[in-house]
């Protein structure tokens, strides 16, 4: 089982992610972009951070959807409005939920990540988020029926996020900011893969932490 610690433990190690990854983050941005995802991540995981007492006693879909809600008035730039919708769509799939079983949590992850398709309208291969998140939902699926437990479903997540991060280095960007450069894009890793990957190895962490499996 999946508790409501594990999930206040995913979102307190994530914050403490991009709080030590703030700087790397904008580097990538500033190879691409407009050198802020680093300072925007931050701003608003800083805010999760300061809210995190109060999540304490909510339910899971309560908690998924405070953290969207911070995100959405905190973080601004895309990241925030597309790590928004995750959170909130992850609240909703969640609702009124103590604890997951591991398909629920592959159910709220899934939706989350279609949301993230649906308001940025990327598919796998634009060098966005989407090329992280993508590949670790479909691992997670791919471990999850093969019987593995929480644990080593999120490992086999967070390594298929890896890869999808890293394959973003030779892709040319066609969403977002980054698109503006056209080619010059190719041979700079996606700052938003990067922050995803991290998404999702913090997810893994929090639930091996406390598993033990
Ligand atoms: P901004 O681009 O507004 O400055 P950030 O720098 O915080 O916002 O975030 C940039 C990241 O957002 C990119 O690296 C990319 O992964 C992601 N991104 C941008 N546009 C899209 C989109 N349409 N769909 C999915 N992800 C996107
Ligand atoms: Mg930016």
């Amino acid at each position: 089982m999946i508790l409501k610690t594990h999930i206040v433990e995913w979102i307190r190690l994530y914050s403490s992610y991009i709080a030590e990854n703030k700087e790397y983050l904008t580097e990538l941005d500033a190879a691409i972009g407009d050198a802020d995802h680093g300072i925007n991540m931050a701003r608003g995981f800083n805010e999760v951070s300061h809210r995190m007492a109060s999540l304490d006693s909510m339910d899971i879909g309560n908690i998924f959807k405070n953290v969207g809600m911070t995100l959405l008035s905190k973080v601004g730039g895309a990241s925030g409005a597309l790590y928004g919708t995750l959170f909130l769509r992850m609240g909703m799939a969640a609702a009124g939920k103590e604890e997951l079983n591991s398909s629920e949590l592959l159910a709220e992850l899934t939706a989350g990540v279609e949301g993230i398709r649906q308001r940025g309208s990327a598919r796998p291969g634009e060098k966005t988020m989407v090329d992280a998140l993508e590949p670790a939902v479909t691992a997670l699926r791919a471990a999850l029926d093969g019987g593995a437990a929480p644990c080593e479903a999120l490992r086999a997540a967070e390594a298929a996020a890896k890869e999808g991060m890293e394959a973003t280095i030779p892709m040319q960007a066609t969403k977002g900011r980054a698109s503006y450069l056209g080619p010059r894009s190719v041979g700079h890793q996606d700052p938003g893969a990067t922050s995803a990957y991290l998404l999702i190895k913090a997810a893994a962490d929090a639930l091996c932490a406390q598993n033990g499996s």
